[in-house]
């Protein structure tokens, strides 16, 4: 928490002085930390091994989209192995079960391992997702198999998808989150306790935008009368937007924390 304060003092003083609520260089640290981060890629094919071809050339190109979207903290992510499973029995994944199974026999330990399927299966809340990744956070999980496991569904696959399953697991929310920390106003008052707990993201009520990438229909907080003005462009959401995604400031200063902290001990 005590992260926060600087931030907490820096927004109550904006919100004095200017009228803008959120300002993308807000919380800026200009800080590098000049670590390059392991992956490692396994692709798991059909019994034919005719659907969904990926090359390791299309993940070689994603990666390297990724890596400028975390360049504001020097920070990258470099293909070691690419691995192709064919005839594998299990390239659709039931969440929860077969995940554990292939995490237990095709994994690369303090690394990044890539889980490529057909078909991801999840009964709640999305029953297929584009994939997953387990959550980061300050403390150092304990050294289960799934632990460093990223599952992607291979025909959504784009550097996006990546992006943003890597935001997860070096700790982001989506901007949307309202489960986990609370619903976040959009005077941005509660910014960093509720929400995405990170300030520089405002309030998202999760719609859906317009061509211009504004919330459509125009939608206002109850509570405070304000209307939503919402990251559609922003990686941790879930909008369509035609327009370049990206994390914010304060996403890659969270991020920043928990590879220092709860993954650092990776390679
Ligand atoms: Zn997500």
């Amino acid at each position: 928490m005590n992260k926060f304060t600087p931030l907490i003092l820096l927004l109550l003083f904006s919100t004095i002085t200017s009228t803008a609520q959120y300002n993308n260089e807000f919380g800026s640290t200009e800080e590098c930390y000049e670590k390059t981060f392991t992956v490692v890629a396994w692709v798991l094919t059909d019994t034919t091994n005719s659907i969904d071809p990926l090359t390791e050339n299309q993940v070689r190109l994603a990666i390297d989209n990724v890596n400028s979207k975390f360049s504001g903290i020097c920070v990258d992510f470099n293909l070691c192995e690419f691995n192709e499973l064919p005839n594998h029995r299990q390239d659709t994944i039931l969440k929860g079960t077969h995940d554990e199974e292939i995490a237990a026999l095709y994994r690369k330990k303090n690394v990044i391992n890539l889980y490529f399927a057909k078909e991801i299966i999840n009964e709640d809340p999305d029953p297929g997702p584009c994939g997953y990744a387990p959550m980061g956070s300050t403390n150092i999980p304990s050294d289960t198999n799934k632990r460093d496991a990223i599952f992607l569904k291979k025909s959504c696959f784009s550097d996006v998808v990546l992006a943003h399953e890597l935001g997860h697991y070096f700790g982001l929310y989506h901007t949307f989150e309202t489960d986990a920390n609370g619903i976040e106003s959009p005077t941005g008052d509660d910014c960093a306790t509720t929400g995405d707990l990170v300030c520089d993201t405002q309030a998202d009520p999760n719609g859906s935008n317009d061509v211009n990438c504004h919330l459509d229909p125009q939608d206002a907080d109850p509570v405070s009368g304000l209307y939503y003005e919402p990251p559609v462009c922003n990686i941790m959401s879930y909008y369509t937007p035609d327009c370049e995604q990206y994390f914010t400031r304060g996403q890659l200063d969270r991020m920043l924390m928990i590879m220092k902290t709860g993954r650092s001990y990776l390679w």
